[in-house]
């Protein structure tokens, strides 16, 4: 039997730049390249048409065929990561595997029992830093432990970037290491659970042009001034690395976007509690109101709020909702309706293309004020002052929401001023008490 040695392929989907794939083929000969659609998480997703789940499907589809071109091609499963090693090493002689790592706590106790499993078979389980820059103890103060505040985070992260210089690494296509296999067909995603979406997926290309403008214009929802490469960051279909280098030479802002993006990543890896907690403990005893009615108006963008009902309908048909939005809603559903961070939490990772545990769980307890660095309670946006600051003429309004302005339109479902009262009132007596 031929020996192999494995490159599994899963928040990394480029040939450029990956890390671990880079070492694999420098290390190794007859790389088998893998991908499993892990029954797992597929499990969890609640639509059908999930567009994040078509995009997987295309870029692995498109991924194959490259390796065709060498004589190679992906190896692609579905199933539980475990059964699926446990099925490979019955029919390959396997020598290693190598992988990037993946830090959300799922990921990570996937990763010790894969390898217990190869270790206990002999088999070396190889991973790789390649989702981030700085990974959660490259980064750390004077004495030590991580920061909890993103301004001294960012400075010596800037150093320590300025120092490093982290190298970008070649294409891998064009390697002669890439076992020789047999074409294999990738299973459908009809045969997945799956069928195709209609939401456009934002391009890979970033102009720089953009990112020069990038620090004036990224405020303004109504304008093209963000680079929606999220879903790309996400699923690694672009390099972070090669990003941050471009961003270094076009925008300081821009750069500073990518680093809260560490920042949010080192949070969650040094402080796993977050995922269901307040990342400050005392926050965890706010009394939310929780009510159902209310939330559902907020889903459907049916608030009265017209900044706020844009956002959730550019979100509900498109995946997709501006940085300065997101921050609005999220603090409209925790301080003016009292709804628990974590239904909002909930909703936006279903719906968002670029979804990452990590920066949404960040985001959401900035805004509810429960998080790291976090807007201090007492600090209530008000949507309307929101919207004629970064929507002055109100086209992202009258973009999301037609009927704005109209008596087809909702009054607002709660009085700002009374809203504004009630959550300082309730978030005061909790922290007090
Ligand atoms: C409540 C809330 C929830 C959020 N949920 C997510 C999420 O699930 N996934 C996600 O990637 N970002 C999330 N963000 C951060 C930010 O809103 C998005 O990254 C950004 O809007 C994506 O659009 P873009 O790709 O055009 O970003 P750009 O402005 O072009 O930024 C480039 C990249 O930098 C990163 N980035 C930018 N801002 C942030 C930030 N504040 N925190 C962390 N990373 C950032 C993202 O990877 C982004 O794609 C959330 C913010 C809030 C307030």
């Amino acid at each position: 039997m031929q020996e192999l040695s494995i490159f599994w392929f899963r928040r990394d989907l480029r040939f450029t730049d990956n890390t671990g794939l880079y070492y694999a083929l420098q290390e190794k000969e007859n790389i088998l390249p893998i991908f499993i659609f892990d029954e797992h998480i597929l499990e969890k997703l609640n639509h059908k048409d999930d567009a994040r789940v078509s995009f997987l499907h295309r870029t692995i589809t498109s991924m194959h065929e490259q390796l065709r071109d060498v004589g190679s091609g992906l190896s692609v499963y579905h199933g539980k990561p475990k059964d699926v090693f446990a099925s490979l090493i019955k029919s390959c002689k396997i020598s290693a595997v190598y992988a990037n790592r993946d830090y959300e706590p799922y990921a990570t106790s996937r990763d010790i029992q894969i390898d217990e499993f190869l270790t206990s078979n002999g088999i070396g389980f190889y991973t790789f830093k390649d989702h981030v820059i700085f990974e959660k103890e490259e980064i750390v103060s004077g004495n030590g432990s991580f920061y909890k505040v993103f301004t001294p985070y960012s400075k010596a992260w800037k150093a320590a970037y300025h120092e490093s210089k982290p190298s970008i690494k070649d294409d891998t296509l064009k390697s002669k290491n890439w076992a020789q296999v047999e074409p294999q067909k990738i299973p459908s995603l009809e045969s997945l659970g799956f069928q195709s979406t209609k939401i456009p997926i934002p391009s890979k290309q970033v102009e720089d042009v953009l990112l020069e403008h990038y620090g004036e214009k990224r405020d303004f929802p109504a304008l093209k001034g963000t680079s929606r490469l999220g879903i790309h960051l996400r699923f690694g279909t672009i390099s972070v690395r090669q990003l941050a280098k471009k961003a270094l030479q076009t925008s300081d802002v821009f750069l500073n976007e990518l680093i809260w993006r560490d920042f949010y990543a080192m949070i969650l890896a040094n402080n796993p509690h977050v995922i269901d907690q307040a990342f400050k403990a005392k926050y965890d005893h706010i009394p939310w109101r929780n009510n159902e009615h209310d939330f559902n108006k907020w889903c459907e963008g049916k608030t009265g709020y017209p900044i706020v009902d844009a956002g959730m309908r550019e979100l509900n048909q498109t995946g997709f909702m501006h940085n300065r939005v997101r921050m609005i809603v999220a603090s409209f559903l925790t301080k003016h309706l009292l709804i628990d961070w974590r239904w909002g939490e909930a909703y936006f990772a279903e719906k968002l293309l670029d979804f990452e545990l990590a920066s949404n769980n960040g985001g959401w307890q900035w805004a509810a004020g429960t998080g790291t660095d976090a807007q201090p309670y007492f600090r209530v946006f008000n949507p309307y002052a929101q919207a004629d600051k970064f929507d002055p003429n109100k086209k992202y309004i009258q973009q999301w929401v037609p009927e704005w302005n109209t008596s087809n339109y909702p009054k607002p479902m709660v009085e700002h001023k009374f809203a504004r009262e009630r959550a300082l009132e309730t978030y005061k007596t909790a922290l007090e008490g």
